[in-house]
């Protein structure tokens, strides 16, 4: 195995063939070109394709805003943003509520909040998703109607019953369920739902008819029951699996969906006359309710709800990361179900696409366009796509970084939309930036992730911006992580970020420009940002080590930094140590066995890429890598690299053990490149004389971390220019609540 090019990225840099020169001070000015770029090679200036804005949407997509009617209300188009988690919930409904009210200015057709907890014996603590257990959970539930409908949306509530999925450690309620069986959440609770009997039936009918009254009363157009991904009571009683009993609502098929039926009428009759009732269904449950049962479901009760909402099976299918799920992966399961009802369906795939959009609807697949993470990157896509303006649309990389928002139950972040869940706490608009400040100019040093949206931003709130980056490519670690296996998609970063630049006559994009603490000063730019990013370690200090262990200096080492720039290993059989327990193990591990490498990849963690989980992938990443051959060692720290193996130590026992190899490759930890920022540091006394107001270190060249953390800290440095926050406010919005009287 010897060196070789990656490949596989989505798309090469639109901007190779306009090439600047680098960046040198102008000898006149003293002041770098962006205080006269005339000056400084003219015709080096990249060539801008003025917006048209009286542009007008293709006629092909007129099809995706035709209205369609959902029992007693209508949608104004086939956009629907089907329910989706966001780490807030209801510790923080006004920033919910906002970042729907954008959603509704974007021009989606239906939006809806995420899972409601309908009843207070049945709930997701830790999950932070939102609640309606009493009339005091209307006010913060109607402010979100209220925005969501601002801009002629529907308003959508998924009313959950989770069953025999949520543990109830809030309320201290026992479970219930279709029948006795342990809690079924990911985290295993030693806790069991006991069987429903008829009493319990009775009583979740009326506690659905008290949702519902209390959904209309707080605005809500469509009311949706929440059967799937496992996570629903009717799902529950659905499944085979799941439901065992011998009475009428179990057995048959028929008697399993009673329930169902049942709850669907209850609903119906207390509010049906003006608001929908819709069901959100799994197409297939592996071992229970198959796809061709789904069929039969729908077939039986074709025009029982108004609207079939259809998700693929599991949450981790239904929201498969692009690793793993292609673009509109669902369409072999939902294909013909049409056929089966005159009800709209609505359908998933994280369709970022127009042409697939339509494609779906004129091959009669589908009536609305679901999307949730796709909504999430760009909360404008109906409205881009009825202004022509396709080509602005922030494509969803399917990282899935939005669902470790839920999963942390910290609050979401999006990779793609650094602007995701700060539309109130910050007033960060995901199209429109705050407006310029008293400075002119601002120099972005290295197009990484950081780097890109620091220049983009800084750049539409009105700023003259030179971005210098040291290589010859745009996109930083994005760019070269797209080349790796499974990440083509997230290029996506870098694509979106340079076309909107492209656009922009206030930014010099510049290469071959590694600069220098004195460069900095010699130009004087107003506002510098230092997005150098980060090199991987190589002295196996992580996490189980935090002193650098003894290397011996004839065993060939490499870091995720040497794959990435095609420096492969030599020899036949390689271990690949990860302590960092993201994405990087696995898909190096990935990397070598498709160049012909044997692989052991050790961990002291006991699953491979662990951190994993919560981007719903850790089960897809270690079969794939079972399914490779590469041998897994769990729970193994790397003690000691010798000539000819490694040494292992357990993380239980302490107990060592050697294994042989030709190669190690370190995928341990970070350290910013932070060198210049470190110079400039401690030349701050000449800022001022320079002309300098602020220098900041953003992105990984402050602290390493995922992309979606170095985007962001490009949007805030933008965002923040010329600002000052005051002597001990906070730098976001948080709901404040009061506290109650003690009576
Ligand atoms: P982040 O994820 O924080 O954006 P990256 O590692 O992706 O960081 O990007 C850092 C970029 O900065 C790389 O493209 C690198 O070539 C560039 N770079 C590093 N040092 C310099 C420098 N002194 N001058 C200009 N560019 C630099
Ligand atoms: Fe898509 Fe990733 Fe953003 Fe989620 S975080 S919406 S998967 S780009």
């Amino acid at each position: 195995m010897g060196a070789g090019e990656l490949s596989g990225a989505e798309t090469e840099d639109p901007l190779a063939a306009r090439r600047q020169p680098r960046l040198v001070p102008d000898a006149r000015t003293n002041r770098g070109i962006a205080k006269d770029k005339t000056v400084v090679s003219p015709a080096g200036r990249i060539s801008r394709m003025p917006k048209d804005t009286l542009s007008k949407r293709d006629p092909r997509y007129d099809v995706l805003f035709e209205p369609v009617r959902i029992g007693p209300v209508t949608a104004k188009n086939r956009f629907y943003q089907v329910p989706h988690c966001n780490g807030g919930g209801y510790r923080d409904p006004s920033a919910v509520a906002e970042m729907r009210r954008i959603k509704s200015e974007g021009g989606w057709g239906v939006i809806f909040t995420e899972q409601v907890e309908m009843h207070y014996t049945s709930e997701i603590t830790p999950f932070i998703e939102l609640r309606l257990w009493e009339d005091k959970d209307i006010p913060a539930l109607a402010r979100m109607a209220d925005a969501m409908k601002s801009n002629g949306a529907l308003a959508g509530i998924e009313l959950a019953y989770s069953g025999v999925n949520g543990s109830n450690f809030y309320t201290r309620e026992v479970p219930r369920a279709p029948m006795n069986s342990p809690i079924r959440t990911f985290t295993k609770d030693p806790v069991c739902a006991r069987a429903m009997d008829k009493q319990d039936i009775r009583d979740l009918r009326k506690w659905h008819r008290n949702a519902c009254l209390r959904a209309r009363k707080a605005g809500y157009d469509i009311i949706e029951l929440y059967g799937a991904h496992g996570f629903g009571v009717i799902q529950h009683f659905l499944s085979p699996l799941t439901n065992q009993r011998d009475d009428e609502y179990g057995g048959s098929l028929e008697n399993r969906a009673r329930l169902f039926r049942e709850l669907i009428s209850e609903c119906k009759d207390a509010v049906g006359d003006t608001v929908a009732i819709s069901v959100r269904l799994s197409l297939n449950e592996l071992g229970g309710l198959g796809n061709p049962q789904v069929r039969d479901v729908i077939e039986m009760h074709s025009d029982l709800p108004d609207l079939w909402d259809l998700g693929h099976g599991t949450w981790e299918e239904c929201s498969g990361t692009s690793r793993f799920t292609e673009e509109g992966a669902q369409e072999p399961l939902v294909g013909g179900i049409r056929d089966l009802t005159d009800k709209p369906v609505v359908g998933v795939g994280r369709f970022t696409s127009p042409d697939s959009m339509v494609s779906q609807i004129r091959r009669g697949v589908l009536d609305f366009i679901g999307c949730a993470r796709p909504s999430i990157a760009d909360p404008f896509i109906p409205r881009k796509i009825d202004e022509g303006r396709v080509e602005d649309i922030r494509e969803c990389i399917g990282c899935n970084i939005c669902v470790t928002g839920d999963m942390t139950m910290s609050i979401s972040r999006c990779t793609q939309n650094p602007t995701f869940m700060e539309e109130w706490r910050k007033g960060w608009h995901p199209e429109k930036m705050n407006e310029k400040g008293e400075s002119g100019t601002v120099l972005v040093i290295g197009a990484g992730p950081a780097g890109l949206e620091a220049a983009r931003a800084a750049a539409t709130r009105g700023y003259d911006v030179a971005l210098a980056e040291a290589g010859t490519e745009l996109g930083g670690r994005v760019r070269l992580e797209s080349l790796l296996p499974g990440l083509a998609t997230w290029g996506r970063v870098r694509d979106y970020r340079v076309h909107q630049i492209s656009q922009m006559a206030n930014v010099e994009i510049y290469y071959d420009s590694r600069l220098t603490a004195q460069d900095v000063l010699d130009f004087g730019f107003e506002n510098v940002a230092i997005a150098t990013g980060s090199t991987w370690r190589r002295d196996g200090v992580a996490r189980h080590k935090l002193l650098p262990i003894s290397i011996d200096g004839a065993m060939p080492i490499f870091t995720p930094d040497d794959l990435m720039a095609g420096r492969l290993p030599e020899g036949r059989h390689v271990v690949l140590y990860d302590d960092d327990h993201y994405y990087m193990g696995g898909v190096l591990a990935e990397l070598l066995v498709q160049k012909g490498a044997r692989v052991t990849l050790v961990t002291p963690s006991n699953l491979v890429s662990e951190w994993t989980i919560n981007t719903l992938e850790q089960h897809c990443i270690q079969a794939k890598l079972i399914e490779l051959g590469v041998e897994i060692v769990t729970a193994h720290g790397l003690n000691e690299v010798g000539s000819v193996g490694v040494t292992l130590d357990c993380t239980f026992t302490g107990r060592t053990r050697d294994l042989a190899c030709d190669a190690v490759v370190l995928v341990t930890t970070r350290l910013p490149n932070d060198g210049l920022w470190q110079e400039l540091k401690a030349r701050e006394n000449e800022w001022p004389a320079a002309g300098i107001k602020r220098i900041e270190r953003i992105g990984d060249a402050n602290a390493p971390a995922p992309i979606a953390w170095a985007v962001y800290a490009g949007h805030r440095f933008a965002r923040e220019l010329d600002t000052e926050l005051e002597e001990g406010a906070l730098p976001f919005r948080r709901e404040v609540t009061e506290l109650t009287p003690v009576e």
